[in-house]
């Protein structure tokens, strides 16, 4: 297992104006995203920690979880952060057709922009799925999807020791986008022993400019 698959090498050969795959930032810049909030559990104590680190993330958040937990993602927003649209529901996107994708997009800017006052915000597919004409579209649009170049591999239900073990043999590097989640309390963990280690090495933590 490695945080950098050969897809993501793949990927980050397509312009960044269709798929975004490093952050803007320059020298010692990571960028932090985390999938599939708001949690009414996981969340908060995840926020805390960013606090008390100084560090800003993006948090690409699904609409229907956005309206059950409000209360959370004006917290995320209170606390500086980027709000990512990450659809309203979390379908398989290859099985929907186009108009479907796009209608989960708006819904869910729609909810988003009930807190952050944006219209559009930056887009990451559930699953990280990239379906062609949804590119395309979006292309057009001068709207990237939002990608990652660094997976933590928070999602695949192994320890938080041993994901940190293979973050420390793969370290992440200058303008790295990392893939993470915040529906467990893995994240937590990885990251209450990662951020201070990655400040030690110089790097501070930005959030993605917004849309
Ligand atoms: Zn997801």
């Amino acid at each position: 297992m490695t945080p950098r698959p050969r897809r993501l090498h793949l990927l980050r050969l397509l312009p960044q104006a269709w798929v975004t795959t490093s952050g803007p930032g320059g020298r010692r810049a990571l960028y932090l995203s985390f999938d599939d909030g708001p949690h009414p559990e996981h969340t908060l104590p995840l926020l805390d920690l960013l606090a008390a680190h100084d560090a800003r993330a993006t948090f690409f958040l699904v609409g229907n979880r956005v309206e059950q937990h409000g209360a959370v993602v004006a917290r995320i927003v209170q606390a500086g952060h980027t709000l990512g649209n990450h659809s309203y529901d979390h379908p398989r996107f290859e099985m929907l057709p186009l108009a479907e994708q796009l209608a989960q997009i708006d819904r869910t800017d729609q909810v988003l922009g009930a807190y952050d006052q944006r219209p559009r915000h930056l887009f990451r597919t559930p699953r990280g799925v990239l379906p062609l004409p949804l590119m395309t579209h979006l292309v057009r649009q001068r709207r990237p999807i939002a990608y990652w170049s660094y997976d933590s591999l928070d999602y695949g239900r192994r320890p938080a020791p041993e994901l940190i073990e293979i973050a420390r043999k793969h370290p992440p590097r200058d303008n790295d986008i990392i893939l993470m989640h915040d529906d467990s309390n893995i994240s937590l963990q990885m990251l209450a022993t990662l951020i201070p280690e990655w400040k030690v090495r110089g790097f501070r933590f930005e959030a993605l400019p917004p849309a």
